[in-house]
C-alpha cells in the first residue's frame, strides 16, 4: 500500500512530495482514511517526515442529501416550522397590543389560544375587562393604598443578622441598617467595617422613618426574650468581641412560624 501510494506521489529519498487525498484516491483507489495514519506512523519512527495539513471541516453527503426530492422535503419541513414560529410570535404580539373598548380580556384570550377554541369567559379583572377598569393599567401617579407602607424594623434587624449571622456587634448591626457609615463619639471616630458598607442590608432602613433609638431598642429586645443572641467571637488578630447571633426562636420568627415579641414604647419587652 505504502509503495502504491509513494510512486503515487513520486517520493523519493531527500525530496519533498506533496500528498493529495484526493487524486491519490482516484489514481490508485488507496483509503486516506487508512493512508493518514500510516503516514503518522512512519514519521513516528522517523522513516519520513510528514507534515498534515489541517483538515477543517469534513463534510460527509449522505445518500439521502443528494437526492433532489429530500432535498425539498427537507426544505419544505424548515419551511414549516418558521411559519409556525412566526404565527406564535404574532399572536404575542397581538397579545400585547389587546386594546380596551374591544370586549376582549387578558385571560381568556391566553385561554383561547391554549385551548384552541373562542369561548372562554372573560375573567372580570383584568385591565381589559374589569367593570372597575378605568384606572389601569397601572398610573404610577396613582396610590390606592389606603395605609403607608410599614417597615418593622425588627424584621430588618432579624433578617440582617440571619444574613451575618455571629459576625457583627451590635453597633454594625444598628448601623448598617440604618446606613450610617461612621459616627463621631466624644471625639472618636468610629467606621463601619467594608462589609457591612457593601452588605444588602446597609440602609435598608433608610427614608423608612424609624429612628435609630427605635433600631436599637428592637435589637435590645430581640436580644432580652431570645430571638437573638450575644456570643464572644475571637478577633482573627487576637482578643474578642460581642456578636450577635440569631437563635432558632429568631429564625423561626423570620420565617413567619412565630410571633415577634411586642417592645413597648419604653423599650421592655412584654
Ligand atoms: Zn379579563
Amino acid at each position: 500500500m505504502i509503495a502504491a501510494l509513494f510512486d503515487s506521489i513520486h517520493a523519493a529519498q531527500d525530496r519533498q512530495a506533496t500528498y493529495q487525498a484526493v487524486s491519490v484516491y482516484r489514481e490508485t483507489g488507496l483509503d486516506p482514511r487508512r493512508i493518514d495514519p500510516l503516514l503518522v506512523r512512519l514519521a513516528g519512527r522517523d522513516l519520513l517526515l510528514y507534515r498534515s495539513y489541517s483538515r477543517g471541516v469534513t463534510l460527509q453527503m449522505e445518500a439521502g442529501v443528494t437526492d433532489k426530492v429530500n432535498l425539498q422535503a427537507i426544505e419544505q419541513r424548515f419551511a414549516a416550522r418558521y411559519e409556525r414560529f412566526e404565527e406564535r410570535l404574532q399572536k404575542m404580539l397581538e397579545y400585547i397590543h389587546l386594546r380596551s373598548g374591544q370586549s376582549r380580556c387578558r385571560s381568556a384570550y391566553l385561554v383561547n389560544y391554549l385551548t384552541g377554541e373562542t369561548s372562554a369567559t372573560p375573567c372580570g379583572k383584568c385591565d381589559l375587562c374589569s367593570p372597575t377598569n378605568e384606572n389601569l393599567p397601572w398610573r404610577p401617579d396613582l396610590f390606592i393604598a389606603a395605609e403607608p407602607l410599614r417597615i418593622d424594623p425588627r424584621m430588618v434587624i432579624l433578617g440582617a443578622v440571619k444574613d451575618h449571622n455571629y459576625i457583627f456587634g451590635k453597633w454594625t448591626i444598628e448601623k448598617m441598617v440604618l446606613g450610617i457609615p461612621q459616627t463621631t463619639f466624644q471625639g472618636k471616630e468610629r467606621k463601619l467595617s467594608r462589609s457591612a458598607r457593601a452588605s444588602d442590608h446597609y440602609g435598608e432602613l433608610e427614608g423608612s422613618g424609624v429612628k435609630p433609638d427605635h433600631v436599637k431598642r428592637a435589637l435590645d429586645g430581640l436580644i432580652q426574650v431570645g430571638y437573638l443572641q450575644i456570643v464572644e467571637r475571637s478577633f482573627s488578630t487576637g482578643g474578642t468581641y460581642p456578636a450577635v447571633k440569631i437563635t432558632q426562636k429568631g429564625r423561626d420568627a423570620l420565617a413567619g412560624g412565630i410571633d415577634l415579641p411586642v417592645l413597648q414604647e419604653s423599650g421592655s419587652v412584654v
